[in-house]
C-alpha cells in the first residue's frame, strides 16, 4: 500500500480543518497553515478523509519524495551519531579549558547522548541549554545546535563568545535522539520516534511527548496515546531514557532558558503547547513573546528567511513537550525553533545539504539573543 504526502483542505462547514487535528486518526502531520495541512498518510486513511469530507491532494508519494530529496549528495554534511561524538570529543579536547564533552544518558538501544559543556568555571548563575533532535528525521536540528557549540568554541578569543565562556555555561546536546536517526540513515529516513519496543510489537516513543508536565492530557493526532502512531506519548510520563537524560541534565544544572531545536516550518514557537490559553503569568508572557520577535526578526535580516514567532499550541495542540515542561517545571524561559524549510515541496524533513551553512548563519543570532538574554538574569 502506497505512502502518500497529501494536501487536505476543509470544502464545507461538514468537515472543519481545526478537526482534522482533534480527532485521533493516527495521522502524522507535517504542515499546518490555516487553509490547509499537509501529512503523511497510507493511502486508506487519505480515502478515510475524503469519506469524512475532507478534500485530500496527493502531492506526492513517499516514494517519489525520498528519491527527490534523500539523495546521496543531500546526506554528504550531515552528521551520523557516531561522526557526531568523534567530532564533539574534537572541540572538547581542542578546547580543554573551557569544553568538556558530559555523556548524559544512554538511549534505548544503548547509544551515548553527549551533551558539550562550554564555560571556564563550573556552577555559574548564568547557565543556558540547547538541544537538537529530538524527533530522528530532523536532521538540520543536530546541524545547527552542533554548528552553535563550534562557533562560539572558535570564537572563544572574542567577544561576545568570551565574556560567555567566562562568566556563564552553555550546554549543548544536538543528537537527544541517537538510536531514532541512525535509524533515518539506515532503514527509513523519515522515522520520528525513538527505538522503544512497545507492548503490542510496534516500536518508537515520540520524545517530544514523554515528558512530565501536563502529560497524557491530550489524545489526538499531535499527541496520541496509540503505540504505532507516530505521535505515540509512551505508557508513562518519562518513561524514554532519552527524556530522562534531558530531565536529569536540567534538574542537576537548573538552567535559565532552554532552546529545543526541530524542523521544519521555520517557527519560533513558546509554551503552552497543551492548551490554547496563554500563559497566565503576564510578565513571562510578554518575555517570551517579545524574545521570539526578536529572535523572528534577527533570523529574517540574514538570509530574508520568515521564521513566524507564535504560541506552540497555535500550530497545534500538544502535551508533554519538552518546552512545557521546562516553563511549567522551571518557569524558565523556553523556544522550540522549527527550522529550515518552510515546506514540504522545498524537502520538508529533508532539507539539502547545501542550506546547512545558510540556516546555521541566520539562526546564529537568534541563538545568541536568547544566551544574552539568558545570561542577564542570573538564576537565584
Ligand atoms: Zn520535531
Amino acid at each position: 500500500m502506497a505512502i502518500l504526502i497529501a494536501r487536505v483542505t476543509s470544502t464545507g462547514p461538514r468537515a472543519p480543518l481545526s478537526r482534522l487535528l482533534t480527532v485521533p486518526l493516527g495521522l502524522d502531520v507535517w504542515e499546518v497553515d490555516p487553509e490547509f495541512v499537509v501529512l503523511q498518510a497510507e493511502e486508506a486513511q487519505a480515502a478515510r478523509l475524503e469519506a469524512m469530507g475532507y478534500d485530500v491532494e496527493q502531492l506526492q508519494t513517499a516514494d517519489a519524495h525520498l528519491s527527490d530529496f534523500a539523495t546521496e549528495l543531500a546526506m554528504t554534511g550531515y552528521h551520523s551519531a557516531e561522526s557526531l561524538e568523534a567530532d564533539l570529543r574534537g572541540l572538547a579536547e581542542d578546547n580543554p579549558e573551557v569544553a568538556q564533552l558530559h555523556e548524559i544518558g544512554r538511549s534505548v538501544e544503548n547509544r551515548p547522548i553527549w551533551a558539550l559543556r562550554l564555560g571556564e568555571r563550573r556552577g555559574s548563575s548564568r547557565k543556558v541549554a540547547f538541544f537538537g533532535c529530538h524527533h530522528a528525521r530532523e536532521w538540520i536540528s543536530v546541524e545547527v545546535a552542533y554548528l552553535l557549540a563550534e562557533d562560539l568554541l572558535a570564537g572563544a578569543a572574542t567577544d561576545p563568545a568570551r565574556e560567555w565562556l567566562q562568566e556563564g555555561e552553555i550546554w549543548v546536546a544536538p543528537m537527544v535522539n541517537p538510536d531514532g536517526h541512525e535509524f533515518t540513515r539506515t532503514d527509513n529516513r523519515l522515522w520520528r520516534k525513538n527505538r522503544r519496543r512497545n507492548a503490542n510489537g510496534s516500536f518508537g516513543v515520540d520524545a517530544n511527548r514523554n515528558y512530565g508536565y501536563m502529560w497524557g492530557t491530550l489524545d489526538n493526532n499531535t499527541t496520541s496515546s496509540v503505540a504505532s502512531d507516530d505521535t505515540y506519548f509512551g505508557p508513562r510520563a518519562f518513561s524514554e531514557p532519552e527524556t530522562r537524560a534531558v530531565r536529569n541534565l536540567v534538574a542537576r544544572q537548573l538552567f535559565g532558558g532552554v532552546l529545543t531545536y526541530h524542523s521544519y516550518s521555520q517557527l519560533i514557537l513558546y509554551p503552552w503547547g497543551h492548551t490554547k490559553k496563554e500563559i497566565t503569568d503576564v510578565a513571562d508572557l510578554r518575555e517570551m513573546r517579545d524574545l521570539a520577535d526578536d529572535m523572528q526578526r534577527l533570523i529574517g535580516g540574514v538570509h530574508g528567511k520568515t521564521y513566524v514567532a507564535k504560541q506552540s499550541s497555535g500550530l497545534y495542540l500538544t502535551a508533554g513537550d519538552t518546552t512545557d515542561w521546562t516553563y511549567g517545571e522551571y518557569d524558565i524561559p523556553s523556544f522550540t525553533v522549527e527550522l529550515r524549510p518552510a515546506t514540504v515541496m522545498e524537502g520538508g524533513f529533508i532539507l539539502p545539504a547545501d542550506q546547512i551553512q545558510p540556516c546555521w548563519e541566520e539562526n546564529k543570532p537568534a541563538a545568541h539573543a536568547f544566551i544574552r538574554h539568558v545570561f542577564a538574569k542570573p538564576q537565584p
